[in-house]
């Protein structure tokens, strides 16, 4: 599979150091270009009683930016949306069809678009936020079949953009193991970017730990000491 250029869209800044951080430092690695699309401005994410929207902006774009470097993620493109309030609209489409039909990837990495809970058995549970099932479903409509088609948003033409056929996309997977990614080389990476979001985690050591458990439950399915997992679908 080619793996030139790989873009990853996320959420909220930190989505995809949590789900994929290992996966593209490694493909970055092997000589792809990476780019992240950080779809809200997270602006709600914090419980410290002096934040502000505008000073939490700030403080999470720059977050995510150390981490996109520590990864060799080569540009981060914030949409800038409110925090909490992503639809899976027109114009949310049109944003990401321009950056899929500017960055031509081969491969699109997002969250989950059926992922809505996560019932409390072996691993803990969860309610999937809001924001995460809009990004995963305007991804997937965006790749197939709205940048594919000359026709949907033909203002693009004039602005010189073609459409482009992307060739793999990646949904995260936190649960059942369907394509395993070895990221036993780069999980230090990984933990380190995870790191750089700091008004997210009180607990770093908490976190690193969990992070590992999780790496090392997909690793598990392959024989390799830390891995990844997504769903994985090849376009025709
Ligand atoms: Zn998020």
């Amino acid at each position: 599979m080619n793996r030139k250029v790989i873009l990853g869209i996320g959420a909220h800044p930190d989505d995809l150091d949590f789900t994929a951080a290992g996966t593209i430092a490694k493909w970055v690695k092997e000589g792809a270009t990476a780019y992240y699309i950080i779809a809200t401005d997270g602006s709600r994410g914090s419980d410290d009683p002096k934040m502000t929207h505008d000073k939490l902006i700030k403080i999470r774009e720059e977050e995510q930016k150390a981490a996109a470097g520590i990864l060799g993620v080569s540009e981060v493109f914030f949409l800038s949306h409110a925090d909490t309030q992503l639809v899976p609209d027109e114009k949310l489409k049109e944003q990401i069809v321009r950056y899929i039909r500017k960055l031509k990837p081969d491969i699109v990495i997002t969250l989950s678009p059926d992922l809505f809970f996560k019932p409390s058995e072996n691993y803990d549970g969860y309610v999937n936020h809001t924001d995460h099932r809009a990004i995963a479903v305007a991804v997937m409509d965006c790749v197939f079949p709205l940048a594919r088609d000359r026709l949907t948003y033909l203002n693009h033409e004039s602005e010189g953009l073609t459409p482009h056929k992307v060739k793999e996309l990646l949904f995260m997977n936190l649960t059942d193991p369907e394509y395993i990614v070895d990221i036993t080389d780069t999980f230090d990476k990984k933990l380190a970017a995870l790191g750089a979001h700091k008004s997210q985690f009180k607990d770093l050591e908490a976190l690193k730990k969990r992070q590992t458990a999780r790496a090392e439950r997909f690793g598990k399915e392959r024989g390799y000491k830390y891995a990844e997992n997504f769903t994985r679908i090849i376009l025709p």
